[in-house]
């Protein structure tokens, strides 16, 4: 598997509550892909078991009862945050999932992607969003 690098950069995000973010160290044009969203593929079950709940937000889940585990993969993709006003999408393309920008990033500028997270999970604190987006649904889920 071809592993796409682009120069990014993973720092303190500039949503204080949201931890790490990544940001653009060079210029993307709009539709330009920046990674693949890497990890082990496992059952959504299994990776539950496996991880404390503030580790769950790194998995991508991908719809089939499967999840990508980004736990021991250094690629700094996993820590892209959400937005409700964001810069970049992702892709599935089966059980790979590639991050896109859907607009000119400038250098410098940290990543969002929408989350669009399944709704009905259980514990809704977690899903609050804080990206301070004009346009901000509140929440980290699908509307
Ligand atoms: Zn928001």
């Amino acid at each position: 598997m071809k592993r796409i690098t682009k120069p990014l950069l993973v720092k303190q995000s500039t949503i204080a509550a949201a931890g790490l973010g990544v940001f653009a160290a060079k210029q993307f044009r709009k539709g330009e892909i920046i990674g693949e969203y890497t990890g082990e593929v496992v059952l959504e079950d299994e990776a539950f078991e496996k991880h404390a709940e503030s580790e769950m937000d790194y998995l991508f889940d991908l719809g089939n009862g499967y999840v990508i585990d980004p736990a021991n993969d250094s690629n700094p993709i996993k820590y892209i945050n959400h937005s409700c006003n964001p810069n970049c999408e992702s892709d599935q393309d089966g059980e790979r999932i590639f991050i896109h920008a859907i607009r000119t990033i400038k250098s410098g500028e940290e990543l969002f992607y929408d989350y669009s997270l399944e709704p009905g999970d259980d514990d809704e604190d977690r899903y609050t969003c804080m990206c301070g987006a004009e346009n901000c649904t509140g929440t980290l889920k699908e509307n």
